[in-house]
């Protein structure tokens, strides 16, 4: 690149760039319009853009938690490097976590401990990418994938998830879209962002699809056992013996504790294929060259996993069916607004907007910084997770919060409330 006198060999990579939409960027975004905004509302914020479930404080996790840390601390047994793979006691007590719900166990070697999920997807894409290959990913999806394909040059085809159908895969699209340099597909259940639980029977055919295009599948299962509605949580795992899964697994969310970074893969492949494919070898290889998570941490997940008492997990699951109720039913009464289905799992859902009702807002971006200037209320922009004029709000806040929100969000549709 040629600039003036100076000629510098580096350059940055824009396809990085185009990916780079994120979460935090959008919610610092809204945060700025706030507080440049001269005629303040004075408003006390209400923010339901980042799904963070600390932020109820009717939400904190189980003190066996913290003891275990505290244990695994003071022993002074754990302050080494951990094995790049993980610590032995950690992997079997995810593995047979994992198992305890799909029909074959699985052993140590299946699982990875990882740096929460996050890193759980910045290792399994480069482990899949190969120069010309492709991934499918869903369409609203989690722009941590997008934002990582870039990184490993993996082209990135969009299929839709249907919100007619209880936000379900378009099969049908997702076939037409892949090829033989197609190396994957990624799907998230329980839904961050649309809220739905994938029926066992609709997870089969996801896996006989898979199967019939000669890719795998990589289950983003980090709300594994968040679900609150009709619909229970299958695993992806229950069809290994149809196609090779890859599930990505987090204390973050079901613990309530997404500062704590403990997250892991799971290779549910009893045909052993990532073994054939020498998948399995270039995980551990990538885990050779990335950091872990911290030893003393990964020594407490026997006890957490293990230890935690159902009823802890019953109270969230209720406090989360008590916000989908809420947030559904005051959504009917907001014109502009339309959920399509009422969220049963994970904690955020999708609304549309619909822009025959509205008058002077252009599109979700516009009604997002509107909404934070005027009521001082955080929305996510649909475009942020792949649809364009939606929007993801976040349940998992306190319920008063909530009300209070929503409440003002009513108050904002009927000022822009087309006259008809
Ligand atoms: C939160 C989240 C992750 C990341 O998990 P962490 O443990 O917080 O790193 C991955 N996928 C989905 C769908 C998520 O909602």
């Amino acid at each position: 690149m040629e600039n003036g006198s100076e000629k510098w060999n580096f350059q940055g990579n824009k396809g990085l760039n185009a990916s780079a939409i994120s979460v935090r960027g959008v919610y610092n975004m809204l945060m700025d319009s706030i507080s440049n905004n001269e005629n303040n509302n004075n408003k006390p914020l209400v923010r339901l853009c980042r799904v963070d479930p600390t932020d109820n404080p009717l939400f904190r996790t189980a003190p066996v938690a913290p003891d275990a840390i505290a244990t695994a601390a003071h022993s002074f047994n754990f302050n080494c490097y951990p094995p790049t793979v993980g610590l032995p006691d950690a992997k079997r007590a995810v593995a047979n976590y994992l198992s305890s719900d799909i029909p074959y166990q699985l052993s140590p070697d299946n699982v990875f401990l990882t740096v929460g999920g996050t890193q759980a997807i910045d290792i399994i894409l480069p482990a899949l990418a190969r120069s010309g290959t492709n991934i499918l990913l869903p369409r609203p999806g989690y722009p941590q994938y997008d934002a990582r394909a870039a990184c490993c040059l993996l082209e990135v085809r969009y299929f839709d998830l249907l919100p007619e159908r209880g936000w379900e895969v378009d099969l049908d699209s997702l076939e037409a879209l892949a090829d033989e340099n197609t190396v994957a597909m990624v799907i998230i259940n329980p839904s961050n962002p649309c809220g739905n639980v994938f029926t066992s029977q609709h997870l089969k055919k996801v896996a006989e699809t898979a199967r019939k295009l000669g890719i795998c599948v990589i289950s983003d299962e980090v709300y594994g056992h968040v679900a609150f509605g009709n619909n229970p949580f299958v695993p992806m795992g229950v069809f290994a013996q149809i196609v090779p899964v890859i599930t990505i697994g987090s204390l973050s969310k079901r613990w309530l504790v997404p500062g704590w970074r403990i997250g892991w893969i799971a290779t549910c492949d009893p045909q052993g294929i990532f073994e054939k494919t020498g998948i399995k070898t270039n995980i551990i290889s990538y885990l050779e060259i990335t950091s872990d998570p911290p030893t003393f941490m990964q020594a407490a997940i026997p006890q957490i996993l293990e230890r935690t008492d159902d009823d802890f997990h019953l109270k969230n699951l209720n406090i989360m069916r008590e916000a989908a109720n809420k947030f559904y039913d005051v959504c009917k009464e907001i014109p502009c607004l339309t959920c399509p289905h009422k969220p049963e799992g994970a904690m955020a859902a999708m609304v549309k907007i619909n822009f025959s009702q509205v008058k002077d807002i252009v599109d979700d971006v516009d009604f997002c910084v509107k909404l934070a200037k005027e009521e001082s209320v955080l929305l996510l922009p649909g475009v942020t997770v792949g649809l364009k004029n939606w929007l993801r709000i976040s349940l998992a806040v306190d319920p008063s919060e909530l009300e209070e929100g929503l409440s003002r969000i009513k108050a904002f549709s009927l000022r822009y409330a087309k006259m008809s």
